[in-house]
């Protein structure tokens, strides 16, 4: 069966068939429809028959009571006179509706009735009987039954015959005859062959309509047969009649006036007269049905030969020849149909596994030309080979073909690599590997392996695929290349030389341990860093010029002097160079780049070259010569132009090139010697030079040294000092000439001074007796004139005191008497004296000389007190009106001792202070009115450069200004005592 609804037109003819069973349902139902209408109908007719029967009945009973009240009514029958039993027969006679007529005694008895009587017989136990009997009823019916007299289905209408007192006499009864069905039931129109059947409450046959006499009396059960449950709505049901024909039965209650309604008639029609018409409808359907089923199935055949199995077939045929590799196969299914949309797929994919037909045997074949190939079952017996196969393996193909694995193995793994390995592809796992195998003549060779396993639907290991490449040529050059790294890396790791390996975009691959010692940086932080990164900005053009575009196109390149970043951040000086490193194929796949540190003698080439530079470019003339043949290894330009000799001509000419004038032969001799003893020698002497012109040259001749001290060379320093020799020659003369002329104004000086100041002290003297003599009191006109004369007569002897030490000191005759005396002490007593020229110009004196009070000097006390004076009388002259002078003193750690006087007053000039400390220099203070005449700070400086020590100044025009005495301090006093607040 199954296989059956496998074919594609038995599932079409199914669809088809149960695409028509809704139509069979309604066929069907419309059947069933039509049988409960035939139904129906028998009910119908039952019912009308049974009403029929009903009112049928109800006139019979009627006419017996009107019968009953005529015969009681009658006195002849009441009083029972002779012969009233003729009236019964005469009323059987008229009335055939009643089966018997007569009279019972009060016990059922029998007196008299229409009937033959057939035997003696009691009424006694009949209901209508005990009804009557009771007395309730004027008339009463009584049950359906059969007559026991008559043997007839018979009602019993019966009547009690009462005397005056109403008591009963006797009892009338007329017994109605059921047999009339017949009548009526023959009369009816019920179909032919219809059975009707009356029974009783008991179900005991009253009458059947067709041999009632076989059936009166017996069970009804036993003349109608039921074949199946009665229909719910109408009770009609299907039975074999008394005859044994089907029926369609349908039960109804006999409607009757009796006591007790005990009578029911069934009435069957036969079934093929009730469902004739449905029969004969359902036939045709059913034949209708068939023919469409028929048509339908007669046209899906057909129909489905032509339009689907056909086309079908083809497109199959074709799938097959594809299946078997006949890609060309077409299967011409005519356009316009989802069939042909499929062929149309079908093609499409033809054509596209034709394509990759085509391209999967070009990557086999070249597959094939690259790999060694093999499938083999589980068992590891080789089902395929390849050319390679056989090639390396030295077997010819059917040798290999349904041999194992194990033929070539070389027996070099050990047997745990075989259970590694297939443990990995029995998991479904690829295996990759490296396997040592033996060809047939036993050599070995090396193959990279990869096992793919494939397994089939129930996951059981099916083939598996091993490709190989074989890799002895390569594994040989891998060892000797890592020989040859190994021994790289032993040079590189131990070569104080960088050496780094770069890709082509030159990236560190690989750089030596001794970056860290020269770059600082260690290797492995460098790794992937661009090359250029540590190259200094300046040199990286340069680099890629020299080192990576040269390496790049196979050549080696050199680039001198570049400088690398050290981590420290300095730069260092390097020498690089670099090759390209080319793979088997040529290409060139990376750059060795080799770096060495050259600070250390970049750094001496620097000073060699600033040194040769700069004696190229000295003035004087350098010459080293070499000191067993005097020979000149070089000689500066300056040295060629004092000989007058080009360059050009000078390798290969002794020292020194100058020939001795007849005064300085013996200091050339001289020289010649030095030279030999090696010693050292300066002279200024007399020399002609090449082109014989007259020179004097001042010369300075140093031995050099070997490592061992030995003197090899000689270097010397010419300088043409001919005009410099004559200018001295000059000024020596001036400066007699000008020492003469000064040793003249001095004495001059002196004895201007000396003869000036005995007048002076005369004029001073006498203009003091005069302002002082109490005999001859001035007035006040004198006393200003005196005062006058005073005060011009103490400036003048103060400038002769300044022009006499200036002249002495000018002479040389300036004697100091140096002691040791305390600073502080000093400071006081100045302070004191110059208090009332400050307090007249309202100048605050500030002393912070407290620092010193534990600090003594070593000078001249006089001459020193006459240079504190001076400052502090400078700083009151030229300050402002109420301004402040402040005095203090300081002793640096190295024990020197610095007094500084500075004031708030009119400051000096910058570009003036230079004329400070000049005699006669007053800065303009000429025109200020300010009395002065510029010998006191020159004879300041004077006497302190005297006194050991310096004297500066420092001042801001207009804001003040500060002079400072810098004088060594001798000792620090001990006694803290001594020295009581200042
Ligand atoms: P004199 O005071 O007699 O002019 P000095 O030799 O003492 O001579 O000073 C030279 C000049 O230096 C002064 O004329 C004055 O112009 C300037 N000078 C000296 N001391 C001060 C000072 N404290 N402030 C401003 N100018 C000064």
């Amino acid at each position: 069966m199954r296989r059956v609804f496998k074919s594609l037109r038995s599932r079409l003819i199914a669809l088809i068939l149960a695409a028509m069973l809704p139509m069979l349902a309604i066929v069907w139902l419309i059947g069933v429809q039509m049988y409960h209408t035939a139904v129906d109908d028998v009910y119908r007719e039952t019912k009308t028959l049974v009403q029929g029967i009903s009112l049928q009945q109800e006139k019979h009973i009627n006419a017996a009571r009107e019968l009953l009240f005529a015969l009681s009514a009658s006195p002849e029958i009441t009083e029972q006179r002779p012969g009233f039993c003729s009236t019964f027969n005469q009323v059987l006679a008229q009335q055939s509706i009643f089966a018997n007529v007569g009279m019972t005694d009060l016990e059922g008895n029998t007196i008299c009735m229409g009937a033959p009587r057939t035997h003696q017989r009691s009424f006694s136990d009949r209901l209508w009987f005990r009804q009557i009997r009771q007395g309730r009823n004027e008339i009463v019916v009584g049950d359906y039954h059969l007559g026991v007299m008559v043997n007839e289905p018979v009602v019993i209408v019966a009547k009690p015959v009462k005397n005056k007192k109403n008591e009963h006499l006797a009892y009338l009864f007329v017994s109605v005859d059921l047999s009339w069905f017949n009548r009526l039931t023959f009369g009816s129109e019920l179909p032919k062959g219809a059975e009707v059947v009356f029974y009783d409450n008991n179900g005991v046959i009253l009458h059947a309509d067709s041999k009632p006499e076989i059936w009166r009396g017996k069970p009804v059960g036993e003349a109608i047969r039921k074949t199946g449950a009665p229909d719910p709505e109408t009770g009609v049901v299907e039975a074999f009649g008394s005859d044994g024909v089907s029926r369609l039965f349908s039960f109804a209650r006999l409607q009757s006036s009796s006591a007790t309604e005990n009578a029911f008639v069934a009435v069957g029609i036969p079934t093929d007269t009730a469902l004739a018409q449905v029969r004969r409808t359902g036939g045709w359907a059913a034949l209708v049905v068939l023919g469409v089923f028929g048509g339908m199935l007669l046209f899906a055949w057909v129909g489905t030969e032509r339009l689907v199995i056909t086309p079908v077939r083809r497109l199959i045929r074709q799938a097959n020849a594809h299946a078997a590799g006949d890609l060309a196969r077409r299967s011409s299914v005519p356009a316009g149909t989802e069939l042909s949309t499929l062929a149309h797929a079908l093609d499409q994919m033809a054509v596209k596994l034709a394509e990759r037909d085509h391209e999967l045997a070009r990557h086999l074949h070249a597959f094939n030309e690259h790999a060694i190939v093999s499938a083999a079952d589980p068992d590891g017996n080789i089902v395929y080979a390849n050319d390679k196969f056989c090639e390396i393996s030295q077997y010819t193909r059917e040798e290999i073909i349904g041999n194992n694995h194990r033929m070539i193995n070389s027996g070099f793994h050990p047997p745990q690599f075989f259970t590694a390995l297939w443990e990995t592809i029995s998991k479904g796992r690829i295996w990759h590997g490296n396997i040592r195998n033996r060809r047939r003549d036993g050599s070995h060779y090396w193959v990279a392996s990869t096992i793919v396993p494939f397994f089939d639907d129930n996951g059981r290991l099916e083939r598996y695929f091993s490709i190989r490449t074989d890799i002895t040529h390569a594994l040989t050059i891998d060892a000797e290349l890592q020989k040859s790294e190994a021994r790289f890396r032993l040079l590189a790791e131990n070569a104080l030389d960088v050496i780094s390996l770069h890709d082509p975009d030159c990236r560190y691959s690989y750089i030596s341990p001794s970056c860290e010692r020269v770059l600082g940086y260690a290797p492995a932080g460098l790794i992937g860093h661009d090359g250029y990164e540590l190259v200094h900005p300046d040199d990286v053009e340069r680099m890629r010029e020299m080192l990576h575009q040269p390496a790049l196109l196979g050549q080696p390149g050199a680039c001198e002097y570049v400088r690398l970043r050290h981590r420290n951040g300095d730069y260092i000086w390097v020498d690089a160079s670099a090759v390209p490193s080319r793979d088997e194929t040529g290409h060139i796949v990376n750059i060795q780049l080799s770096v060495r540190d050259v600070t250390a003698r970049k750094r001496v080439e620097d000073v060699l070259r600033l040194h040769d530079r700069a004696l190229a470019a000295s003035g004087s003339g350098i010459v080293i010569f070499r000191r067993d043949d005097f020979g000149i290894e070089y000689a500066n330009a300056a040295y060629s132009g004092i000989v007058e000799c080009p360059k050009a001509d000078m390798p290969g000419q002794s020292w020194p090139m100058l020939r001795p004038t007849p005064g300085s032969s013996g200091a050339w001799q001289i020289l010649r010697e030095a030279v030999n003893a090696g010693d050292e020698m300066h002279v200024v002497v007399e020399a002609i030079s090449r082109r014989n012109h007259t020179l004097w040259v001042d010369l300075f001749a140093s031995p050099v040294r070997d490592e061992s001290g030995v003197v090899t060379h000689y270097v010397a320093a010419l300088s043409d000092v001919t005009e410099q020799v004559f200018m001295e020659r000059a000024l020596l003369r001036a400066k007699e000439a000008a020492e003469q002329a000064s040793q003249v104004k001095s004495k001059f000086l002196s004895h201007v001074s000396h003869e000036l100041r005995t007048p002076l002290n005369a004029i001073v003297g006498f203009a003091q007796l005069l302002e002082s003599d109490p005999d001859a009191p001035l007035n006040a006109e004198q006393q200003e004139g005196i005062k006058r004369i005073l005060r011009s007569g103490w400036l003048l002897r103060e400038l002769i005191d300044d022009v006499l030490d200036l002249s002495r000191v000018e002479a040389g005759r300036l004697v100091l008497k140096p002691e040791e005396v305390n600073v502080f002490d000093l400071l006081r007593e100045c302070q004191q004296t110059i208090a009332a020229q400050a307090a007249e110009k309202g100048v605050e004196i500030v002393d912070s000389s407290g620092e010193c009070v534990r600090h003594t000097v070593r000078v001249d006390v006089r001459r020193f007190k006459q240079v504190l004076l001076n400052l502090l009388s400078n700083a009151v002259k030229y300050n402002r009106e109420g301004g402040r002078v402040a005095v203090s003193c300081d002793v640096s750690e190295e024990g020197a001792m610095c007094i500084v006087v500075s004031d708030t007053g009119i400051g000096i000039a910058p570009e003036k202070q230079d004329q400070l400390f000049q005699y006669f220099s007053r800065l303009d203070a000429e025109n200020s009115g300010i009395p002065g005449v510029g010998v006191g700070l020159a004879l300041c400086r004077h006497l302190v450069d005297l006194m050991g020590g310096t004297i500066s100044v420092e001042s801001i025009l207009g804001e003040g200004s500060s002079f400072a005495i810098e004088l060594p301090a001798t000792s620090c006093v001990p006694e803290p005592a001594y020295f009581g607040p200042v």
